[in-house]
């Protein structure tokens, strides 16, 4: 994530995407805002807020929709086949694992059938890791159907913005990998996946690797008072919350997020020994080992999946104002209603109660600084 360590500078008019002469405009023709104590009380018009960013949020929403009510019309008329989901990509070419019967588990490669192939408009793939298809042998393997989403991890494309990029699909849980040490903590990464879990409506799980080089507790207490869940790990000596990890994976299927060498590979060692995913800094291929920037699910013994998706690392966040970020940064969202003007940015405007509460310490600044790179570098390139 090129530039992804600049801060936000401050207070620079140039940066001033709201304008505060609109903000002053808006502000006049309310004659009920008077202050921004009084909002204190006013919760029905946060959650109206909140309601709205969530619809204007989901840009890949409406589109899942689409994708969903294609796979009705084209699946319905193919219950052939055998039951599968895709595992991979390559080339042209689609990996699925068969999902029941004697074949149960084993991998094949398969072309897709050519009216499947029918794009979704603003959609780069129209065929995800994750999804559940038919497929049929003879002659040679095909996708002959597929089945509604459930749910998808979609962001904009990162060449190409007007276009939505699938990363998995049908999935229980986004779960992000951090070293503490060795690489440095890295805040603003953090931030930045659970804002896409929250943007795409799946839960969030924090992992706080290599406990054993740092004291895990600040992390760990910044992001269970988001109600995150948050475990600590020491994948070399087995320590810390691993079987509270492989508790939370379990039977499940997960997106696992993070930067390399924070110890992923390791974590999936961990957690399955049988797995043995290779670690370490040779590329190779396996978990967190990829020569492409595609998604790769691996199916682990008790029935979960692990979904790699190396290309969310380079995930921008566009279609959003800055306001709606900040709704979804819960911690600053809580005082969004005590800043002076109902539609603050929190950037630049006076009687910001968001700034007073980074000020105060009740806001981390690790977080108002998530938020203001967000805004400063995906919002306005
Ligand atoms: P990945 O790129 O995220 O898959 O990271 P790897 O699993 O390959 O780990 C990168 C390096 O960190 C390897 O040298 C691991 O041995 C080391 N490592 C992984 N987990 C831990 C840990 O909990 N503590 C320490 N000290 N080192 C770790
Ligand atoms: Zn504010």
């Amino acid at each position: 994530m090129a530039g992804f360590g600049n801060k936000y500078k401050g207070t620079n008019p140039n940066h001033n995407r709201q304008g505060l002469g609109r903000l002053r405009r808006a502000h006049a023709t309310d004659g009920n805002r008077i202050g921004g104590w009084e909002r204190i009380a006013d919760d029905d018009e946060k959650t109206d807020k909140h309601a709205q960013v969530q619809k204007r949020s989901h840009a890949g929403e409406h589109l899942l929709a689409k994708f969903n009510r294609l796979a009705g019309v084209l699946g319905a008329s193919a219950a052939l086949g055998e039951p599968a989901e895709i595992c991979g990509f390559q080339g042209k070419e689609v990996m699925v694992r068969l999902a029941d019967g004697a074949s149960k588990g084993e991998e094949l490669l398969c072309t897709v059938r050519q009216v499947l192939k029918k794009q979704v408009k603003g959609v780069k793939n129209p065929l995800c890791v994750g999804d559940r298809v038919h497929v049929e042998r003879l002659p040679d393997p095909v996708i002959s159907a597929i089945s509604p989403r459930r749910n998808q991890l979609a962001r904009a494309d990162s060449h190409n913005r007007s276009l939505i990029h699938v990363f998995a699909a049908n999935i229980d849980r986004l779960v992000i990998v951090s070293a503490l040490r060795e690489p440095d903590i890295k805040y603003g990464l953090i931030d930045r996946y659970l804002l896409i879990a929250a943007l795409n409506d799946i839960p969030a799980a924090l992992v706080l690797n290599k406990a054993d080089l740092a004291d895990p507790a600040p992390a760990v207490e910044l992001y269970r008072a988001l109600g995150i869940p948050v475990f600590a790990t020491d994948c070399i000596t087995g320590g810390g919350d691993l079987p509270a990890v492989k508790e939370l994976l379990h039977g499940r299927t997960c997106v696992v997020a993070g930067q390399s060498g924070v110890g992923k590979s390791s974590l999936v060692n961990a957690l399955h020994p049988q797995f043995r995913v290779r670690t370490g800094t040779v590329a190779e291929e396996g978990f967190g080992r990829h020569t492409t920037t595609s998604s790769r699910s691996y199916a682990l013994p008790d029935g979960g999946r692990l979904i790699d998706t190396p290309g969310i690392r380079e995930c921008t966040i566009t279609g959003l104002e800055a306001m709606d970020i900040a709704l979804l940064f819960a911690d600053l969202a809580s005082f969004q209603p005590m800043c002076h003007f109902t539609d603050c940015t929190h950037l630049h405007e006076p009687d910001c109660a968001v700034r007073s509460a980074v000020e105060s310490g009740a806001i981390a600044p690790s977080r108002y600084d998530s938020y203001c790179s967000i805004v400063d570098e995906d919002l306005t390139a």
